[in-house]
Formats: structure tokens, C-alpha cells, sequence
């Protein structure tokens, strides 16, 4: 079988068997809900939490609503997953070590939300680990946790790697500066029609008017803004060494890569051939490694698939119905209207060609909510299926992994658009048209400083909030919704850098872009 069907059928088979254990076993439904920062403590010994608002609460199979959680309930066990960054995750029954946990912990999903909005503590009550849903759930979250393991070690080394190669092989002078020229105009043409298509959307369908969202309208507004300056600030490493360290500092590596590259071509000639080789053959040795993960994306996508839907089911989904709908939509113009007709028009490439060819790396994006675990996938499709030479898929697709994000534009604008609705509506915020211009440019600035790590594009949310000086406290209830959005978004900003990679390609004169007859069998 080819393998675009074969990951197709194991990623349909992973909603089938998700969904299956979602309605057949028992299990306390995952419930999103703030805490107040305070513990509760008798005699000096911490015995819980107290519930301070509630943004989303499924009731497990045959409870009734007095059982359900109620603001001022003090929770004493539950096992947070922490928007799913595996570093932040933590399980627990004791109600000392959830205390510490939302004291102390500072990086990942829903722990970076503490820290901007300083006093209140959130997160996403998952699982009873003891259930019988968690039980079922065990050994899927083990592979899949193993194949994002997987992805993720492959992502420093291939950044490197291919960026540097792909800079050093175009050659210094006109060759870059044209390449560099129409890979970033690319990046923020589409970048900006998809904040103005999001804009528009949510203008006209105004999802955040009248909603009914449980949150006080009158929360005080406005605490801090941000200065924009600082993502253009942080992307220049202080130690380029410890910027390799983590694959939070995409922008750092590549900003160093693109110099080491670039700088390599200005060498004298030993130095400069000797750099090249070392580089290339590294490259080699890890796109090889990459096809070897590639082998592993159909069983991959569908353990990710069980554990996503086994964990958060179909039902989170109502309450927010027409904001997800708009982002839905905003999506599907972006990426089968506007960016199709780019690859039409401005490549000359068929976008039904094109999609067949990219489709392992859009169903990895779609499974694994992370452009930066999708790269390995990308670059490999990008060459074997596309067709792509090596020295435009090595320079643009590490760089749009991270850098362009058309799906992560366009959701932070609508999600800012969306809670200024409701605040204009139900409390008394002014959603002024110079409020909306500071979206528009906040939610491109804003694509382009996310991670392409899952639910980074919400995190990048509260930025924006806090410039409009809006409450945070909104953010915290989309992240109930953020999985199935993200993993949306996430092919969106895939299929924008593979489009973008045709587009290039095709200017630089390269051509049988995803033919068909030369696709591996
Ligand atoms: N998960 C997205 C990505 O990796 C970023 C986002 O959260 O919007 O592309």
C-alpha cells in the first residue's frame, strides 16, 4: 500500500479506536479548571486546592451534576497534563506535590500561563490515572510518547544541518539574497492574508458577541504590555552553545546556522570545502535516520490519535462552537483557496498533485500538533515525493517550520478578536478599529516567535491579550478546545511551508514538482 493510505487508514483507525474507548470505558472526563493559588492547608499540612472557576467540566458516564466539581471545592487529587508538553507533565495524587507543582513549575503549555497572569494557577485536570479509560490508554501513550521522542531528536540535528548546508550551498552573494528574498516574501505574503482572511472572518460572523463563556466580564483589564522588540531581541543567542541545548530556541539556532552557513561560503578554500563536507555528510546521515523514523509515521499518528481523542473525546467542543467554527472555516479558505491558487498561479504547480505528494507530512502535522516534530517528515516528503533538490527544501523548510505559520496567524487573531467580543459585549471594553490594526500586527509578529511546539500559537496568545490589555483569564478557557485546533493549524502552516518550497523551487528553474510517475511506489 502506498504510504499516504497507509497512514490515512491507521489515522482513522486511531479516531475509531479513541473514540471506542471514550464511550465504552469509565473514566472522570477531563475537566479544565483554574485553581486559586492558595492551597488549602489543616494543621499545616496542605490537603488540596481550592477550585476557583471552572472553564470546562464533562461529566464522566452515569454521574449526575452534584458530583461534578463546583467552584470552591477543594481538589486534593487529580493528575494534571499540562497541555500536553511532555516536560511539564506531571501525575499525582498527593495534594503537596500538585501544590508544588503549580508553585514551581515555569516552562511548558499551561505553567507559561501562570507565570504571565501571576496569580491565578490553571491547568487541565486529566485522567485519573487509576481509571479504566487511563488503564487502556497506557500502552497507546507509550508508543506515541516513543515516536514523538523520536521526532523530536531528530529536530536540532536537522535544523543545523540542513540549514547550514542549504546556505553554504547557495553560494554567497546574488544567489542567497534573491533565495532569502522570496523565501521570506513568501513567508509574509501568506503570513499577512491569512491574519487579514482571519480578521475578516471574525468580523463578520462575530463569534465573542453575546457569548455565553462563564468568565467575569468585568475582570480588571490590562496589567502589563509587551515590547515587540524582544522576540527580535531573543533570537540573537547570548551563548550560541546553550541556544542548542533546548528545541524551545528555534529562532536562536537558526539565526546562528544561517550565519555559520553564510559565513562558511566567505572561508578560504580549505576550510570552506572541508565545512561543506562535514556538513553535507551530517546532513546525510540524519535525512537518513529521518527516512527510518518516516517508516514508523503510520503506527505513530495512530497511538497519537488514540491517546488525543481517548483524552479529550468529541464533547469539549460545544460550548465554543462558533469560535471554533470560524477558525475552522478561516483554515479551510487558507489553505484550499488562497494558497492553492498561489502554487497555481505564481509556481505553476497542480495543488491536487501537490497535496497528494505532501500528505505524509500533513498527516504527521495533523497528529503531532508540532511543525518542529514534523520536519524530519517534511524535508523527507519535500525531496523524495516532491521532488524538491535538496538546496531549496534544506534552506526553506527548516526556516518556514518555524518562522511561518499561516494557521497559528490567523487562530491568534481570531481568538484575540473573539474574547474582545465578548468583553466589549458583556463588560465594557472598547474594541477600537486602531485595537484591531495592533492584532493584526501582534498576530503576524506572533506567528513568527511561536515554537512550533503543540499549543505554542496559545501561549503566544497571551502576549497579545496583555498588549490590548485584556484579561488573561480568556485564554485559559480556549485551551480546552486548543488540541483539536491546533492540530488544524498545525497542517495548515505545514502545507504554507510546502507550498512555499514548490513556489521556490519552481522560480529557481526546478521542475517535475511532485509528478506523480516518479513518486516512490
Ligand atoms: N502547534 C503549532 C505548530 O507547531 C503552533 C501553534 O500552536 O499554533 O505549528
Amino acid at each position: 500500500m502506498k504510504q499516504h493510505w497507509k497512514i490515512m487508514v491507521w489515522l482513522v483507525a486511531g479516531v475509531l479506536v479513541g473514540f471506542g474507548l471514550q464511550q465504552f470505558t469509565e473514566a472522570p472526563g477531563t475537566i479544565g479548571v483554574n485553581f486559586a493559588q492558595q492551597v488549602v492547608e489543616v494543621d499545616g499540612q496542605v490537603v488540596g486546592i481550592r477550585v476557583d472557576s471552572i472553564s470546562q467540566q464533562l461529566l464522566p458516564k452515569g454521574r449526575s451534576t452534584t458530583e461534578s466539581i463546583q467552584i470552591g471545592d477543594v481538589v486534593s487529587r487529580v493528575s494534571i497534563n499540562a497541555g500536553m508538553a511532555d516536560e511539564a507533565m506531571v501525575v499525582t495524587t498527593s495534594p503537596q506535590v500538585l501544590a508544588e507543582f503549580l508553585a514551581l513549575k515555569g516552562s511548558g503549555g499551561v505553567a507559561t500561563i501562570d507565570l504571565v497572569s501571576g496569580e491565578k494557577r490553571s491547568s487541565l485536570v486529566a485522567l485519573d490515572p487509576e481509571s479504566a479509560r487511563a488503564r487502556w490508554l497506557a500502552p497507546f501513550i507509550f508508543v506515541a510518547d516513543i515516536f514523538m521522542r523520536l521526532l523530536k531528536m531528530l529536530i536540532m540535528p536537522l535544523v543545523v544541518t540542513s540549514i547550514v548546508t542549504g546556505v553554504a550551498g547557495i553560494g554567497g552573494g546574488s544567489d542567497f539574497g534573491r533565495m532569502g528574498g522570496r523565501t521570506f516574501g513568501y513567508y509574509a505574503t501568506t503570513s499577512f492574508l491569512a491574519v487579514g482572511l482571519g480578521m475578516l472572518l471574525v468580523n463578520i460572523i462575530q463569534p465573542g458577541v453575546g457569548a455565553r463563556l462563564g468568565i467575569s466580564p468585568e475582570a480588571d483589564f490590562g496589567q502589563r504590555s509587551e515590547n515587540w522588540l524582544d522576540i527580535l531581541r531573543r533570537m540573537v543567542p547570548e551563548n550560541a552553545f546553550n541556544a542548542f541545548t533546548g528545541n524551545g530556541n528555534m529562532l536562536q539556532v537558526i539565526f546562528f546556522s544561517l550565519l555559520f552557513g553564510f559565513f562558511i561560503t566567505k572561508a578560504s578554500d580549505k576550510p570552506r570545502r572541508f565545512m561543506l563536507d562535514l556538513f553535507e555528510s551530517a546532513f546525510d546521515v540524519v535525512m537518513r535516520m529521518a527516512s527510518w523514523v518516516m517508516r514508523l509515521v503510520p503506527y505513530g499518528v495512530f497511538c497519537l490519535l488514540v491517546k488525543v481523542v481517548g483524552e479529550t473525546g468529541f464533547d469539549i467542543f460545544r460550548p465554543l462552537g462558533a469560535y471554533m467554527l470560524t477558525v475552522m472555516l478561516a483554515l479551510i479558505i487558507h489553505s484550499c483557496v488562497v494558497l492553492p491558487l498561489l502554487l497555481k498561479v505564481v509556481g505553476g504547480v497542480s495543488p491536487l498533485k501537490w497535496v497528494r505528494a505532501m500528505s505524509p507530512a500533513l498527516m504527521t502535522a495533523f497528529s503531532t500538533s508540532s511543525s518542529a516534530m514534523t520536519l524530519p517528515t517534511t524535508l523527507n516528503t519535500l525531496e523524495t515525493r516532491g521532488r524538491v533538490s535538496n538546496r531549496t527544501s534544506s534552506f526553506v523548510a527548516p526556516l518556514g517550520a518555524t518562522v511561518n505559520m499561516d494557521g497559528t496567524a490567523l487562530y491568534e487573531c481570531i481568538g484575540v478578536i473573539f474574547l474582545a467580543q465578548y468583553y466589549a459585549t458583556a463588560g465594557d471594553f472598547e474594541l477600537t478599529f486602531s485595537a484591531q490594526v495592533t492584532v493584526v500586527m501582534a498576530a503576524f509578529l506572533a506567528s513568527i516567535g511561536a515554537a512550533g511546539i503543540p499549543s505554542a500559537g496559545l501561549v503566544m496568545m497571551l502576549t497579545i491579550l496583555s498588549a490590548l490589555k485584556l484579561p488573561l483569564e480568556g485564554a485559559a478557557l480556549l485551551l480546552a478546545v486548543d488540541r483539536p485546533l491546533d492540530m488544524c493549524r498545525t497542517v495548515v502552516n505545514v502545507w504554507s511551508d510546502t507550498v512555499g518550497s514548490a513556489i521556490i523551487a519552481a522560480k529557481e528553474g526546478e521542475t517535475g514538482l511532485g509528478d506523480p510517475e516518479i513518486v516512490e511506489p
